[in-house]
């Protein structure tokens, strides 16, 4: 069983390490929040009294962080300055494509090992340990790390060379953002057009407009019990994290020269909702706020 060091304990992180410990793993946590350290230490988890200690008894150190900049700035500080060889480094957190190069540049000057390991599945995944990796970096590294990975996750997915775990979340939540409008403008044209919800949604959800944004997300309320809409649009995938990935993708886009028109016009709205008080509901709120615009 793996020393592992886990740096960030909030709505993933927590019940990602809880993970780790109940496959048999020694971890040892570490948060800014001292209401996340006591969650941590309420489920049974152990505490170093800095990150030092962490890292110098880690053979893994994984990070889940908020957002790229965050965990550049972990790693200078907490995390490379008391590194040493044989240890492997997995950065969960959705960080963008910059941020992992610059992480896996920094890993192999220094002759340490790295995947960026970035997740999709939510709260809900990350409590039932049923995410999918998306892992990038050396391949030989990611075989190492199936153990520690899976006690967190059911799907593992080997994305290829350094910082392509980070591509493809930023494509994957790109297209899943893109889709989410798509789906509600339809159903908002349809009222405007004294459609009923429920016969879009028999239709749509039978036909060539089947997605999982309808079927299991629907912005609408109502039409899907467990969808965040039908719960007054609580515990999803909140609109700023949305925005985050939007615009990470975007940032991508503009360095690799790939035309996103869709991506950025999407940007954009999720901008609008966030602006207008609703970054904390799930993202299938933009349905409510396009139902509140005129068009011209
Ligand atoms: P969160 O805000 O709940 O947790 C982040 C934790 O990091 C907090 O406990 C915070 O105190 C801690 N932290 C912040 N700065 C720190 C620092 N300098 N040192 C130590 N700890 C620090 O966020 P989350 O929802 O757990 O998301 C974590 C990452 O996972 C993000 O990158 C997010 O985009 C990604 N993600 C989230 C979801 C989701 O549904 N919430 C799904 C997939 C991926």
């Amino acid at each position: 069983m793996a020393k592992i060091g886990f740096i960030g304990l909030g709505a993933m992180g927590l019940p990602m390490a809880r993970n780790l410990l109940a496959r048999g793993h020694h971890v040892c946590g570490h948060d800014a929040s001292p209401r996340a350290i006591q969650a941590w230490v309420d489920a049974g988890g152990a505490v170093a009294p800095d990150l030092a200690d962490l890292v110098a008894g880690a053979d893994v150190v994984i990070t889940m962080l908020p957002s790229g900049p965050i965990v550049l700035d972990v790693f200078e500080r907490g995390i490379w300055p008391y590194a040493r060889n044989g240890q492997v480094f997995i950065d969960c957190s959705t960080s963008g494509v910059p941020s992992a190069r610059r992480l896996h540049v920094a890993a192999a000057e220094r002759g340490h090992s790295m995947l960026d390991a970035p997740v999709t599945g939510g709260v809900a995944g990350a409590e039932a340990a049923t995410l999918t990796f998306m892992v990038g970096g050396d391949a030989k590294v990611f075989e190492s790390m199936k153990d520690v990975l899976s006690a967190m996750g059911a799907k593992l997915v080997y994305t290829g060379g350094p910082s392509t775990g980070q591509a493809v979340k930023v494509c994957n939540n790109m297209a899943a953002g893109i889709i989410k409008i798509a789906i509600s403008e339809a159903f908002v044209l349809a009222r405007k057009l004294g459609v009923e919800d429920q016969v879009l949604f028999d239709v749509a959800s039978a036909g060539s407009a089947q997605a999982f944004a309808l079927t299991r997300t629907c912005p609408v309320p109502g039409l899907v019990a467990s969808s965040p809409s039908s719960r007054d649009y609580r515990n999803g995938f909140a609109t700023s994290l949305m925005l985050k990935d939007m615009i990470l993708a975007q940032e991508a886009a503009m360095s690799a020269g790939a035309p996103t028109v869709l991506g950025g016009a999407a940007t954009h709205l999720y901008q609008l909702c966030a602006g207008a008080g609703l970054g904390d509901l799930d993202n299938g709120i933009v349905y409510q706020y396009l139902l509140g615009q005129q068009q011209g």
